[in-house]
Protein backbone atom coordinates (compact mmCIF):
# COMPACT_ATOMS: atom_id res chain seq x y z
CA UNK A 1 0.00 0.00 0.00
CA UNK A 2 1.27 3.34 -1.02
CA UNK A 3 2.54 5.91 2.27
CA UNK A 4 2.08 8.59 2.61
CA UNK A 5 -2.09 8.13 2.39
CA UNK A 6 -5.32 9.40 4.40
CA UNK A 7 -7.10 6.90 5.36
CA UNK A 8 -10.86 7.93 5.14
CA UNK A 9 -13.32 5.78 7.09
CA UNK A 10 -16.77 6.78 4.96
CA UNK A 11 -18.75 5.02 7.82
CA UNK A 12 -17.34 7.83 10.31
CA UNK A 13 -18.41 11.09 8.07
CA UNK A 14 -21.39 9.16 7.80
CA UNK A 15 -22.46 8.63 11.02
CA UNK A 16 -21.07 12.16 12.17
CA UNK A 17 -22.84 13.81 9.57
CA UNK A 18 -26.11 11.99 10.86
CA UNK A 19 -25.91 12.84 14.24
CA UNK A 20 -25.46 16.51 13.82
CA UNK A 21 -28.02 16.39 11.35
CA UNK A 22 -30.97 14.71 13.79
CA UNK A 23 -29.84 17.36 16.45
CA UNK A 24 -30.10 19.82 14.78
CA UNK A 25 -33.28 19.05 13.19
CA UNK A 26 -34.80 19.62 16.34
CA UNK A 27 -33.82 23.23 16.25
CA UNK A 28 -35.61 23.60 12.53
CA UNK A 29 -31.91 23.42 11.23
CA UNK A 30 -30.75 21.87 8.26
CA UNK A 31 -27.21 21.13 7.58
CA UNK A 32 -25.15 22.06 4.39
CA UNK A 33 -21.89 19.79 4.29
CA UNK A 34 -18.39 22.11 3.46
CA UNK A 35 -15.97 19.48 1.76
CA UNK A 36 -13.35 22.62 1.09
CA UNK A 37 -11.43 20.84 3.96
CA UNK A 38 -10.98 17.78 1.77
CA UNK A 39 -10.77 19.68 -1.74
CA UNK A 40 -14.30 18.39 -2.44
CA UNK A 41 -13.34 14.60 -2.50
CA UNK A 42 -16.80 13.31 -3.90
CA UNK A 43 -16.65 9.57 -1.57
CA UNK A 44 -16.58 12.06 1.29
CA UNK A 45 -19.12 14.58 0.15
CA UNK A 46 -21.48 11.21 -0.65
CA UNK A 47 -21.18 9.95 3.08
CA UNK A 48 -22.39 13.38 4.19
CA UNK A 49 -25.20 13.47 1.72
CA UNK A 50 -25.81 9.78 2.91
CA UNK A 51 -25.75 11.52 6.24
CA UNK A 52 -28.90 13.52 6.29
CA UNK A 53 -27.00 16.84 4.96
CA UNK A 54 -29.39 18.73 2.29
CA UNK A 55 -26.78 19.90 0.13
CA UNK A 56 -22.89 20.53 -0.02
CA UNK A 57 -20.95 23.78 -0.04
CA UNK A 58 -17.65 24.59 -0.83
CA UNK A 59 -15.17 27.47 -1.52
CA UNK A 60 -13.70 26.94 -4.74
CA UNK A 61 -15.05 26.24 -7.93
CA UNK A 62 -12.47 23.52 -8.59
CA UNK A 63 -14.21 21.26 -6.05
CA UNK A 64 -17.35 22.06 -7.02
CA UNK A 65 -16.75 20.80 -10.49
CA UNK A 66 -14.75 18.10 -9.22
CA UNK A 67 -17.89 16.78 -7.23
CA UNK A 68 -20.18 17.35 -10.70
CA UNK A 69 -17.72 15.16 -12.61
CA UNK A 70 -18.45 12.13 -9.91
CA UNK A 71 -22.20 12.75 -11.14
CA UNK A 72 -23.38 14.27 -7.91
CA UNK A 73 -26.72 16.34 -8.18
CA UNK A 74 -27.21 17.26 -4.87
CA UNK A 75 -27.87 21.42 -4.28
CA UNK A 76 -23.77 22.40 -4.21
CA UNK A 77 -23.43 26.17 -2.86
CA UNK A 78 -19.86 28.45 -3.33
CA UNK A 79 -19.34 29.77 0.25
CA UNK A 80 -16.47 32.00 -1.42
CA UNK A 81 -17.62 35.39 -2.73
CA UNK A 82 -17.44 34.43 -6.51
CA UNK A 83 -14.21 35.53 -8.64
CA UNK A 84 -14.99 37.88 -11.41
CA UNK A 85 -13.49 35.49 -13.86
CA UNK A 86 -15.08 32.78 -12.60
CA UNK A 87 -18.73 33.92 -12.92
CA UNK A 88 -19.44 31.60 -15.72
CA UNK A 89 -18.42 28.62 -14.41
CA UNK A 90 -20.06 29.51 -10.67
CA UNK A 91 -23.68 29.70 -12.71
CA UNK A 92 -22.34 26.49 -14.45
CA UNK A 93 -21.96 24.36 -11.60
CA UNK A 94 -23.77 26.11 -8.56
CA UNK A 95 -27.76 26.81 -7.86
CA UNK A 96 -26.46 29.59 -4.77
CA UNK A 97 -23.27 31.54 -4.27
CA UNK A 98 -22.97 33.46 -1.59
CA UNK A 99 -21.97 37.06 -2.33
CA UNK A 100 -20.68 40.12 -0.65
CA UNK A 101 -20.34 42.51 -4.08
CA UNK A 102 -22.89 44.16 -6.28
CA UNK A 103 -20.53 43.97 -8.96
CA UNK A 104 -19.56 40.45 -8.83
CA UNK A 105 -23.27 39.66 -8.37
CA UNK A 106 -24.48 41.77 -11.63
CA UNK A 107 -21.81 39.41 -13.11
CA UNK A 108 -23.54 36.29 -12.17
CA UNK A 109 -26.74 37.41 -13.34
CA UNK A 110 -25.26 38.78 -16.81
CA UNK A 111 -23.98 35.06 -16.80
CA UNK A 112 -26.73 33.33 -15.69
CA UNK A 113 -28.92 35.39 -18.33
CA UNK A 114 -26.34 34.32 -21.03
CA UNK A 115 -27.31 30.47 -20.21
CA UNK A 116 -31.07 30.93 -19.90
CA UNK A 117 -30.84 30.44 -15.83
CA UNK A 118 -31.41 32.39 -12.81
CA UNK A 119 -28.81 31.98 -10.27
CA UNK A 120 -30.04 32.32 -6.41
CA UNK A 121 -27.88 34.73 -4.31
CA UNK A 122 -27.35 34.16 -0.69
CA UNK A 123 -25.96 38.05 1.08
CA UNK A 124 -23.11 36.83 3.65
CA UNK A 125 -23.71 39.81 6.53
CA UNK A 126 -20.27 40.71 8.25
CA UNK A 127 -21.66 40.09 12.00
CA UNK A 128 -17.77 40.09 13.73
CA UNK A 129 -16.09 37.68 12.08
CA UNK A 130 -14.50 40.84 10.03
CA UNK A 131 -13.84 38.37 6.75
CA UNK A 132 -15.93 38.62 3.95
CA UNK A 133 -19.75 40.14 4.56
CA UNK A 134 -22.17 43.03 3.97
CA UNK A 135 -22.26 45.89 6.79
CA UNK A 136 -25.55 45.12 8.48
CA UNK A 137 -26.67 49.00 7.59
CA UNK A 138 -26.11 48.15 3.77
CA UNK A 139 -27.66 45.21 3.44
CA UNK A 140 -31.01 46.24 2.77
CA UNK A 141 -30.44 48.65 -0.40
CA UNK A 142 -28.09 45.45 -1.58
CA UNK A 143 -30.60 43.34 -1.35
CA UNK A 144 -32.99 45.43 -3.29
CA UNK A 145 -30.96 45.92 -6.35
CA UNK A 146 -30.14 41.88 -6.03
CA UNK A 147 -34.20 41.54 -6.12
CA UNK A 148 -34.76 43.95 -9.15
CA UNK A 149 -31.88 42.68 -11.17
CA UNK A 150 -32.95 39.97 -13.81
CA UNK A 151 -30.62 36.39 -13.85
CA UNK A 152 -30.46 36.55 -10.13
CA UNK A 153 -33.01 35.59 -6.87
CA UNK A 154 -32.24 36.64 -3.37
CA UNK A 155 -32.61 33.25 -1.36
CA UNK A 156 -31.24 33.89 1.60
CA UNK A 157 -28.91 35.84 4.02
CA UNK A 158 -26.13 34.26 6.38
CA UNK A 159 -23.04 35.18 8.63
CA UNK A 160 -19.81 33.44 9.28
CA UNK A 161 -17.72 33.18 12.69
CA UNK A 162 -14.70 32.14 13.93
CA UNK A 163 -12.96 31.73 11.02
CA UNK A 164 -10.39 35.02 10.44
CA UNK A 165 -11.15 36.80 14.05
CA UNK A 166 -11.82 33.70 16.09
CA UNK A 167 -15.04 35.76 17.24
CA UNK A 168 -17.54 32.92 18.44
CA UNK A 169 -21.38 33.50 17.64
CA UNK A 170 -23.66 34.33 20.15
CA UNK A 171 -27.60 34.14 21.00
CA UNK A 172 -27.31 37.80 20.48
CA UNK A 173 -25.73 37.61 16.96
CA UNK A 174 -28.04 35.00 16.11
CA UNK A 175 -31.22 37.15 16.93
CA UNK A 176 -29.27 40.18 14.99
CA UNK A 177 -29.02 37.96 11.75
CA UNK A 178 -32.93 36.90 12.32
CA UNK A 179 -33.88 40.51 12.78
CA UNK A 180 -32.15 41.44 9.46
CA UNK A 181 -33.97 38.31 7.54
CA UNK A 182 -37.49 40.14 8.55
CA UNK A 183 -36.25 44.05 8.04
CA UNK A 184 -35.04 42.70 4.30
CA UNK A 185 -38.06 40.75 4.10
CA UNK A 186 -40.03 44.07 4.71
CA UNK A 187 -38.03 46.04 2.55
CA UNK A 188 -37.86 43.41 -0.57
CA UNK A 189 -40.92 41.59 -0.62
CA UNK A 190 -40.02 38.29 -0.96
CA UNK A 191 -39.49 35.45 0.79
CA UNK A 192 -35.81 35.28 2.65
CA UNK A 193 -35.38 31.17 2.19
CA UNK A 194 -31.72 30.45 4.42
CA UNK A 195 -31.13 32.13 6.83
CA UNK A 196 -27.56 30.21 6.95
CA UNK A 197 -26.48 30.68 10.82
CA UNK A 198 -22.71 29.89 10.64
CA UNK A 199 -20.37 27.03 10.51
CA UNK A 200 -19.13 24.07 13.08
CA UNK A 201 -18.88 26.56 15.50
CA UNK A 202 -22.75 27.73 16.06
CA UNK A 203 -23.23 24.21 16.96
CA UNK A 204 -22.29 24.72 20.63
CA UNK A 205 -25.07 27.82 20.76
CA UNK A 206 -27.67 26.53 18.91
CA UNK A 207 -27.72 23.35 20.24
CA UNK A 208 -27.78 25.11 23.77
CA UNK A 209 -30.04 28.13 22.99
CA UNK A 210 -33.54 27.46 21.61
CA UNK A 211 -34.03 30.98 20.85
CA UNK A 212 -33.13 30.88 17.33
CA UNK A 213 -36.21 31.27 15.49
CA UNK A 214 -35.30 32.11 12.23
CA UNK A 215 -31.86 30.23 11.14
CA UNK A 216 -32.80 27.29 8.97
CA UNK A 217 -29.18 26.34 7.87
CA UNK A 218 -25.74 25.86 9.12
CA UNK A 219 -22.84 24.93 6.91
CA UNK A 220 -20.43 22.39 8.42
CA UNK A 221 -17.22 21.14 7.82
CA UNK A 222 -15.22 20.36 10.74
CA UNK A 223 -17.08 19.10 12.99
CA UNK A 224 -18.47 16.73 10.68
CA UNK A 225 -14.93 15.76 9.44
CA UNK A 226 -12.88 15.66 12.72
CA UNK A 227 -15.60 15.74 15.30
CA UNK A 228 -14.75 18.71 17.52
CA UNK A 229 -16.01 22.49 17.89
CA UNK A 230 -13.42 24.24 16.22
CA UNK A 231 -13.35 27.17 18.62
CA UNK A 232 -12.15 25.60 21.65
CA UNK A 233 -10.87 22.84 19.72
CA UNK A 234 -13.11 20.53 22.28
CA UNK A 235 -14.17 17.27 21.30
CA UNK A 236 -17.92 16.39 20.82
CA UNK A 237 -18.88 13.42 22.22
CA UNK A 238 -20.88 11.52 20.15
CA UNK A 239 -18.66 12.15 17.16
CA UNK A 240 -15.92 9.68 15.87
CA UNK A 241 -12.99 12.33 15.88
CA UNK A 242 -10.49 9.89 13.96
CA UNK A 243 -12.34 9.77 10.39
CA UNK A 244 -9.44 10.40 8.77
CA UNK A 245 -5.42 9.02 9.17
CA UNK A 246 -2.40 10.26 8.07
CA UNK A 247 0.08 7.20 7.64
CA UNK A 248 3.98 7.74 7.06
CA UNK A 249 6.65 5.54 6.61
CA UNK A 250 9.53 4.95 8.55
CA UNK A 251 12.81 5.51 6.78
CA UNK A 252 15.54 5.63 9.09
CA UNK A 253 15.76 4.38 12.92
CA UNK A 254 19.76 5.45 14.08
CA UNK A 255 20.52 7.04 16.46
CA UNK A 256 22.85 10.29 16.04
CA UNK A 257 25.23 12.14 18.07
CA UNK A 258 23.72 15.19 19.75
CA UNK A 259 25.21 18.53 18.82
CA UNK A 260 27.38 20.29 20.90
CA UNK A 261 25.18 23.47 21.74
CA UNK A 262 27.61 25.73 20.75
CA UNK A 263 26.83 24.82 16.70
CA UNK A 264 23.19 25.67 17.23
CA UNK A 265 21.51 28.93 16.15
CA UNK A 266 17.77 27.67 17.32
CA UNK A 267 17.03 27.92 21.02
CA UNK A 268 14.09 25.59 21.03
CA UNK A 269 16.19 22.69 19.10
CA UNK A 270 18.76 22.83 21.72
CA UNK A 271 15.97 22.09 24.32
CA UNK A 272 14.07 19.52 22.48
CA UNK A 273 17.28 17.87 21.71
CA UNK A 274 18.70 17.84 25.12
CA UNK A 275 15.37 16.38 26.01
CA UNK A 276 15.90 13.50 23.33
CA UNK A 277 19.63 12.74 24.57
CA UNK A 278 18.22 12.28 28.11
CA UNK A 279 15.75 9.87 27.35
CA UNK A 280 18.23 6.77 26.87
CA UNK A 281 15.51 4.50 25.98
CA UNK A 282 14.43 6.56 23.20
CA UNK A 283 15.22 5.86 19.29
CA UNK A 284 15.32 8.36 16.81
CA UNK A 285 12.98 7.93 14.08
CA UNK A 286 12.47 9.26 10.43
CA UNK A 287 8.97 9.94 8.70
CA UNK A 288 9.09 10.84 4.94
CA UNK A 289 6.49 13.58 5.38
CA UNK A 290 7.29 17.06 5.63
CA UNK A 291 6.17 20.78 5.84
CA UNK A 292 5.76 20.08 1.94
CA UNK A 293 3.02 17.71 2.87
CA UNK A 294 0.85 18.98 5.88
CA UNK A 295 1.06 21.64 8.73
CA UNK A 296 3.24 19.27 11.38
CA UNK A 297 1.80 21.19 14.32
CA UNK A 298 -1.29 20.30 13.60
CA UNK A 299 0.02 16.32 13.81
CA UNK A 300 -0.75 14.04 17.04
CA UNK A 301 1.78 11.95 17.01
CA UNK A 302 1.08 8.29 18.32
CA UNK A 303 1.79 7.91 22.52
CA UNK A 304 5.27 7.40 23.49
CA UNK A 305 6.21 9.84 20.43
CA UNK A 306 7.53 13.81 20.61
CA UNK A 307 8.41 15.66 17.40
CA UNK A 308 11.76 16.84 17.70
CA UNK A 309 11.33 18.85 13.93
CA UNK A 310 10.77 18.76 10.10
CA UNK A 311 12.24 19.63 7.18
CA UNK A 312 10.02 20.04 3.52
CA UNK A 313 10.59 15.95 3.67
CA UNK A 314 11.38 14.51 7.20
CA UNK A 315 9.73 14.52 10.20
CA UNK A 316 12.30 13.64 13.00
CA UNK A 317 10.56 12.09 16.14
CA UNK A 318 12.24 10.41 19.07
CA UNK A 319 9.66 7.39 19.98
CA UNK A 320 10.24 5.86 23.68
CA UNK A 321 8.30 2.75 22.93
CA UNK A 322 9.32 -0.79 20.79
CA UNK A 323 12.13 0.67 18.26
CA UNK A 324 9.80 1.07 15.03
CA UNK A 325 11.47 -1.34 12.06
CA UNK A 326 12.38 0.90 8.66
CA UNK A 327 9.63 0.71 5.97
CA UNK A 328 6.78 0.12 8.85
CA UNK A 329 3.93 2.10 9.21
CA UNK A 330 2.84 5.12 11.99
CA UNK A 331 -0.49 6.49 12.06
CA UNK A 332 -1.08 9.97 13.17
CA UNK A 333 -4.12 12.19 13.36
CA UNK A 334 -4.53 15.78 12.18
CA UNK A 335 -6.40 18.53 12.87
CA UNK A 336 -7.92 20.75 10.65
CA UNK A 337 -5.39 22.64 9.03
CA UNK A 338 -3.20 19.29 9.12
CA UNK A 339 -5.97 17.84 7.40
CA UNK A 340 -6.79 20.15 4.74
CA UNK A 341 -3.22 20.44 3.70
CA UNK A 342 -2.62 16.91 3.54
CA UNK A 343 -5.76 16.67 1.47
CA UNK A 344 -4.32 19.10 -1.15
CA UNK A 345 -0.78 17.70 -1.31
CA UNK A 346 0.04 15.42 -4.47
CA UNK A 347 2.32 13.22 -2.94
CA UNK A 348 -0.43 11.74 -0.44
CA UNK A 349 -3.03 9.20 -1.66
CA UNK A 350 -6.45 8.85 -0.12
CA UNK A 351 -7.42 5.46 0.72
CA UNK A 352 -11.52 5.24 1.07
CA UNK A 353 -12.83 2.27 4.24
CA UNK A 354 -16.25 1.53 3.56
CA UNK A 355 -16.91 3.15 0.35
CA UNK A 356 -20.31 1.87 -0.45
CA UNK A 357 -19.75 2.95 -4.69
CA UNK A 358 -17.53 0.27 -4.07
CA UNK A 359 -18.88 -2.73 -0.99
CA UNK A 360 -22.50 -1.67 -2.83
CA UNK A 361 -23.78 -2.95 0.66
CA UNK A 362 -24.85 0.03 3.16
CA UNK A 363 -24.08 -0.81 6.72
CA UNK A 364 -26.88 -1.13 8.92
CA UNK A 365 -27.92 2.34 10.91
CA UNK A 366 -26.12 2.40 14.14
CA UNK A 367 -27.75 4.58 16.72
CA UNK A 368 -27.94 8.21 16.79
CA UNK A 369 -25.66 9.08 19.60
CA UNK A 370 -26.25 12.23 22.05
CA UNK A 371 -24.16 14.98 21.14
CA UNK A 372 -22.54 16.75 23.48
CA UNK A 373 -19.10 18.71 24.75
CA UNK A 374 -16.67 16.73 26.62
C1 LIG B 1 -15.21 27.06 5.68
C2 LIG B 1 -16.52 27.68 5.75
C3 LIG B 1 -17.58 27.01 6.40
C4 LIG B 1 -17.39 25.69 7.11
O1 LIG B 1 -16.64 25.90 8.29
P1 LIG B 1 -16.36 24.70 9.31
O2 LIG B 1 -15.71 25.37 10.47
O3 LIG B 1 -15.48 23.74 8.60
O4 LIG B 1 -17.68 24.12 9.66
C5 LIG B 1 -18.82 27.61 6.38
N1 LIG B 1 -19.02 28.80 5.77
C6 LIG B 1 -18.04 29.48 5.16
C7 LIG B 1 -18.33 30.76 4.50
C8 LIG B 1 -16.75 28.94 5.12
O5 LIG B 1 -15.78 29.62 4.51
Amino acid sequence: MSTPRIEVDLNKIRDNTRTVVERLKTRGISVTGVTKAVCGLPAVAQAMLDGGAVGLADARIANVRKLRAAGLTCPITLIRTPMLSQVDQVVQSCEVSYNTEIVAIAALAAAAIRRGRVHGIILMVEMGDQREGILPENLGAIAQQVVQMPGVALKGIGANFACLSGIAPTAATMSDLCDLANETEGRCGPFIETVSGGNSSNLPLVLSDPSISRINDLRVGETILLGVDPVSGDRLKGLHADAFTLIAEVIETESKPVPSPDCLVDAALIRRLRLVSNGDDATRVILAIGHQDTDISGLSLPLGCTLIGATSDHLVISAHQKRPQVGSEMRVRMNYSALMQAMAAPDIETKLLHDWAITQVPPPRTKVQRLALI
